[in-house]
């Protein structure tokens, strides 16, 4: 295990009175407008003490909308005055890190894509030595701690000690109800190495929509997260940029107002082995599945069998065998006759289901 960073603590740099912490605001900043009118709804929910903005969008295709640059940094400087609240913007190179500096943005935040280059990552910690300004680091794209925590290094040894973790999920090679998979295990193995770094979740990178934040955003907090980044516009209808997942400023307080925040905790040696478990159950079920289709694969091969030698499907000594034979097996190893008749009785129903499949077929 590596040294554990020099952190200052969350609560020591930023005023907050009720858990969790919040910082909420457009993906892009579109306009003076969008800015100001999102900002100052933002600044009526009292968890919200920072209003975020990217300015410089890091997108897929170069014909997108790349985000307004530099003149957006006059409408955070706006948002400050007018509603008191913190800003923060994305800093990708050392020329917007400065331009950040010299406007007055009080933390900034490097994102998933630039985390992902430790050269990046260094010449940004290059230009912050010695400046005392709080940095919100993302998880990288791809699901590697050692990266994340690598690029934390890198800032903690030019003298950031705000740092401040933030979980958008991960690129995931299959399909999953998520933009980017979650893959709590990893933020939760963060924790356990660093017990006194922060880490918010973002949920709105998360789920990719809005229908999933809310249980991305419990479980996060269940997990011992210390807040959220979230992507709230005033109209995501018309957002230029991730239109998908961003809610609206009421939206954002319905949320707040429905998360329970639980007072009493597991340890982080819990929460780790909790999701040890669920990992091992996850496996399990995979293999499960795998195994029932093998099954089935077994079961059509002997429906096509009887077929070419014009046997019944249904063959009651075999199945009462069968019944015997599992239920006491089951039994031996501690499942309940109960249980295992269901299960068998499912087993059975599908695989004479699929062998009419196969007897119906045309030759
Ligand atoms: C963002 O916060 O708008 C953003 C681009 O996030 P990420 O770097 O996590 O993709
Ligand atoms: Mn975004």
């Amino acid at each position: 295990m590596q040294d554990p960073f020099d952190i200052t603590p969350l609560l020591s740099w930023l005023p907050i009175e009720s858990p969790p912490f919040v910082i909420a605001g457009p993906c892009s900043a579109e306009s003076e407008e969008q800015v100001l009118s999102t900002a100052r709804e933002l600044a009526k929910i009292p968890q919200v003490k920072v209003f975020r903005a990217g300015l410089w969008k890091p997108r897929t295709r170069p014909s997108a909308f790349e985000g307004v640059g530099s003149a957006g940094l006059q409408w955070l400087k706006k948002v400050k005055e007018e509603t008191g609240l913190m800003t923060t913007v994305e800093v990708a190179n050392p020329k917007h890190v400065k331009e950040a500096l010299n406007s007055g943005v009080d933390i900034l935040w490097i994102g998933a894509r630039t985390v992902v280059n430790p050269f990046s990552v260094q010449e940004i910690s290059e230009v912050l030595r010695g400046v005392d300004i709080p940095v919100m680091v993302k998880n990288p794209l791809n699901p590697d701690i050692k990266v994340w925590i690598g690029a934390l290094e890198r800032l903690n040894q030019v003298g950031i000690r705000k740092l401040v973790a933030v979980h958008r999920g991960f690129s995931f090679f299959s399909h999953t109800p998520y933009r980017n998979a979650p893959m709590w295990e990893i933020p939760i193995e963060l924790k356990r190495l660093y017990p006194g770094l922060p880490v918010l979740v973002d949920p709105s990178h998360i789920c990719g929509e809005t229908s999933l934040i809310r249980p991305v955003t419990q479980k996060a907090l269940d997990l011992e997260m210390d807040g959220m980044m979230i992507e709230v516009h005033i109209r995501p209808q018309e957002a230029l940029t991730d239109k998908e997942q961003q809610i609206t400023p009421v939206q954002l307080k319905e949320l707040l107002l429905g998360l329970i925040i639980r007072e009493t905790y597991g340890t982080i040696e819990f929460e780790n082995k909790l999701e040890e478990l669920r990992t091992e159950i996850d496996k399990l079920d995979e293999e499960l599945i795998h195994i029932l289709s093998r099954r089935m694969d077994i079961v059509e091969e002997i429906g096509k069998y009887k077929k070419e030698n014009n046997i019944t499907i249904l063959q009651l000594k075999r199945w009462s065998q069968i019944i015997h034979n599992r239920v006491d097996n089951g039994v031996k190893l501690g499942l309940s006759r109960d249980f295992l008749l269901k299960l068998l009785e499912a087993l059975h129903e599908e695989s004479i289901q699929r062998q009419t499949e196969v007897m119906n077929r045309e030759r």
